[in-house]
């Protein structure tokens, strides 16, 4: 079994741990209404992806 030849230290036990938060996801905006949408995802407001493909319009 591999063991640890050093005691991590305070300080770099600590830098490991300050790393956990969460990254905002990346947001881009729709081509066809502007709205903020994720990437690579139809457009939740207006339904569409890749300029006019539209899958659902909501009433
Ligand atoms: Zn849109």
């Amino acid at each position: 079994m591999a063991v640890p030849k050093r005691k991590t230290s305070k300080a770099r036990r600590d830098k490991r741990r300050a790393n956990w938060k969460l990254s905002a996801p990346g947001m881009v905006a729709c081509p066809n209404c502007g709205e903020l949408k994720l990437p690579h995802r139809v457009c939740k407001a207006c339904g569409s992806y890749k300029g006019k493909e539209v899958v659902s319009v909501e009433a």
